[in-house]
Order: structure tokens, then C-alpha cells, then sequence
């Protein structure tokens, strides 16, 4: 079919709650994704840091091709060796206990959301408990979900939502422990804020919110459902500040591109779960846990980590390079590959421009351009993402 009909036909029958670009993709390669008329595009997004793998990972499609021969489903009243699999390399990688797997990110935050007001009602023997989240944050879009997400938009239209949340300022420990009391079962953030614009916890605002709920008796959840899989440089951001969550939650590179989500937990917080409260139809069966298992050991046999180490530092000075000639560019934020630049102008117009370079960027907020690449780009392809993006930088601001 030809592109403009299936854009048009497209906007006909699907509920329009995204501005999507007129680009209809077809197939990936590498870290290239193609149109159905054979445009070709770096990919400089990643399916929103979902495809950390890229597009040809054969190890990863094969052992998906003989999981889906063998067998897909089979709800959660029994086990099955690929459940076992990924669930004990998410608790390795992560510190935690235990592991729930969902369906996605969204989910994954309600559960950890449930996973607090257990906890609390355990231990308190009442429930009303109350909930400290960020300004800016993001944490998908289900009630729950949204009910600890920062940005009010998002939220408004929805109202009532699920009670006792409140928000602070990200990065300002003194906002945080104002909101405290008797009644807080959890505070919950991401270690670097994604769609809020690309923001790194400050370390002593990160390990000052872990010593505050330590003396006042609450959970810590960390949101690493973009932050966390490698895109920083270790397996979760929060490694990297010396800092363990009671609580993470995990999904968009989780399974590279199949959906599956976690909130993973450890010691009290582990066991506050208990049968009949929680469960999911299809939550983590054999197919996407193969999946899961297979990331895992994709990770270290291509040694994704030591790409994010030697190729992220790359991108960091390419972007400061780009900062530098650019005055429309003010400021320039991220850990590894999950990177922004701000700019003084709305971004619209420079990632589409962008994208008719051939890199494929998106944004985070209005006036951030997001770079969050499969994990496993080279420094040829950041090369080739700076040329696009210079001259499309050019080509809007002259
Ligand atoms: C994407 C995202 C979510 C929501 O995940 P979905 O799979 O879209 O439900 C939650 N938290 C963070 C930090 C995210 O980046």
C-alpha cells in the first residue's frame, strides 16, 4: 500500500492519542530501521530505549523462533523453565529478592505502588498510606501510574485519581523530607528522569532520599524502566551512586522490543506480596521470559556494557562539540547513552529535519532532544547522528 494511504488510513481507525511522524516502517537492520519504500534511518531512539540490542541480534530472534515453536503461554498456575531463567538474572543484576514480571512499564509501577501499600499495611496494621513522588517524573500511563507521574497534564483530565500522593522537587532533599510523615509507605523517582527532560539524580540528593526513608521507616522505589538495562553504563543507574532501592522497576529494554515489564524487591518489601494480591494473564510466560533469559546473556557475550564505556564518552564530547558551535543549544545532561541537549528554540522542526537527514532522534519535553541509541552503536554511527543533526541544526536556526 502506498505511504500516504496507510498514514491516512491509519489515522481513520486508531484512537489519536500520539502526534506520530509520517514515517511507515518496515524492517530493522543493525541499528537501521527502513521504510516500506526503503527510506533508511539511523536509529538515534531505539523504540524509546527498547531495542538496546539493535535490530540483527540472531542468537536473540533464534531462541525467541524455537520458544515460540515449543510454547508461548501458560498462564501463571504453573512454572516453566524460561520463568525461572529470567527471574533469577533479573534478581543477580539487581540486588532484589524477588521478581514479578508484567506486561509493561506502566504495570510495573502499579505493582510497586501495591507492593508499598502492603508493606505499610503489614506493618502498620492500617492502610491510607501515603506516597512522596517528583516533580517532572514519569511513570506511564495507567491510574496508578500516573497518579505518581509529575506532570500535571497527564494527570488532570483523570482525576480522581488513586489518593495520598504527593510531590516534591526532584534533586532538593529539604522538599522531600517536608513531605514526610507518619503516613509515607514509599518515595518513589527515577534515578535519571527520562521523559521529564533528561535529568541525573543529583548523588547526595539520591543517597540523602535512602538515608531519609531508612530513619523514617519507608520504602524506596527507583523507577529504572529507562535509566536502568545498561543505558547508563551498569546494569541499573543506581549502582552508580552506591544506592539499593527496596523496590526497582524494569521494562522497556527488559526484553528488546517484546513486551515485559518487572518490579523487582527485596527483604520485607519482598515478601509484602502475598497469593490473592496480585497477578497478570499473561505476566512473564515462557515466551517473553525467553526473551528476558536471552538479553541477559546477550549483554555479556557481546559485552554491552564495555560498548556503553568505550562509545558513550564519545557521544558525551560529540554533543559538547555540537554545543559549543550551537548557541541555540544550552545545556547538555545525561549518564552513558541516555544524554539531552537543550535547546533555546522548540525542537520540533530540528528532529524532523533530523530525521530527513536520516537519524532517527525524539524529544523529552518541548525543548529537549533525546539520545538514547540501541547500546551497541559504534562511534561511526554517532559520527553519522552528529551530521544529520549539525545540519539540521543549519538548516532551522541558519
Ligand atoms: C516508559 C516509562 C514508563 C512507562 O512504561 P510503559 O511500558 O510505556 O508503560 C514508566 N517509567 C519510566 C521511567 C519510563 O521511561
Amino acid at each position: 500500500m502506498e505511504k500516504t494511504k496507510v498514514i491516512q488510513n491509519a489515522e481513520s481507525v486508531l484512537m489519536h492519542t500520539y502526534g506520530r511522524y509520517p514515517l511507515v516502517l518496515d524492517h530493522g537492520e543493525d541499528v537501521y530501521l527502513y521504510e516500506t519504500d526503503g527510506t533508511k534511518y539511523l536509529d538515534f531512539a531505539a523504540g524509546i530505549a527498547v531495542f538496546a540490542l539493535g535490530y540483527s541480534d540472531d542468537v536473540y530472534k533464534q531462541a525467541l523462533k524455537d520458544q515460540i515453536d515449543k510454547l508461548l503461554h501458560t498462564s501463571n498456575y504453573y512454572y516453566n523453565e524460561p520463568g525461572l531463567a529470567a527471574a533469577t538474572c533479573v534478581c543477580k543484576s539487581s540486588g532484589m529478592d524477588r521478581v514479578f514480571f508484567t506486561n509493561s512499564g506502566a504495570e510495573a509501577v502499579e505493582g510497586a505502588i501495591k507492593v508499598a501499600r502492603k508493606w505499610y499495611y503489614k506493618k502498620h496494621g492500617v492502610a491510607n498510606s501515603t506516597i512522596i513522588a517528583m516533580d517532572h517524573s514519569f511513570h506511564g500511563r495507567t491510574l496508578g501510574a500516573v497518579s505518581v507521574t509529575g506532570k500535571a497534564a497527564y494527570r488532570e483530565p483523570f482525576e480522581p485519581l488513586i489518593g495520598g500522593v504527593k510531590f516534591a522537587t526532584y534533586n532538593d532533599l529539604a522538599s522531600v523530607e517536608a513531605l514526610f510523615d507518619d503516613t509515607t509507605a514509599a518515595v518513589i523517582m527515577e534515578t535519571v528522569q527520562g521523559e521529564g527532560g533528561i535529568h541525573p539524580a543529583d548523588p547526595e540528593f539520591l543517597k540523602g532520599v535512602r538515608k531519609l526513608c531508612d530513619e523514617r521507616g519507608a520504602l524506596l522505589i527507583l523507577d529504572e524502566i529507562q535509566c536502568g538495562m545498561g543505558r547508563t553504563g551498569t546494569m541499573f543507574a543506581y549502582e552508580q551512586y552506591g544506592v539499593k532501592p527496596d523496590v526497582v522497576t524494569m521494562a522497556k529494554a527488559l526484553g528488546c522490543g517484546v513486551p515485559v515489564g518487572a518490579f523487582a524487591a527485596r527483604g520485607e518489601a519482598a515478601e509484602a506480596l502475598v497469593p490473592g494480591d496480585h497477578g497478570s494473564t499473561y505476566g512473564g510466560n515462557p515466551f517473553v521470559c525467553k526473551a528476558v533469559e536471552t538479553v541477559f546473556a546477550e549483554f555479556e557475550r557481546l559485552d554491552v556494557l564495555g560498548n556503553v564505556a568505550k562509545v558513550a564518552p564519545y557521544l558525551w564530547e560529540t554533543l559538547e562539540a555540537i554545543k559549543a558551535e550551537f548557541p541555540v543549544v544550552v545545556n547538555h545532561r545525561g549518564i552513558g547513552f541516555m544524554q539531552g541537549l537543550q535547546f533555546s528554540v522548540p525542537i520540533g522542526e530540528i528532529v524532523k529535519k533530523t530525521m530527513a537527514n536520516g537519524c532517527i532522534l525524539i524529544a523529552a519535553g518541548a525543548d529537549v532532544i533525546r539520545f538514547i541509541p540501541p547500546l551497541v552503536v559504534t562511534k561511526e554511527h554517532v559520527d553519522e547522528m552528529a551530521t544529520a543533526l549539525r545540519k539540521a541544526i543549519r538548516e532551522v536556526v541558519g
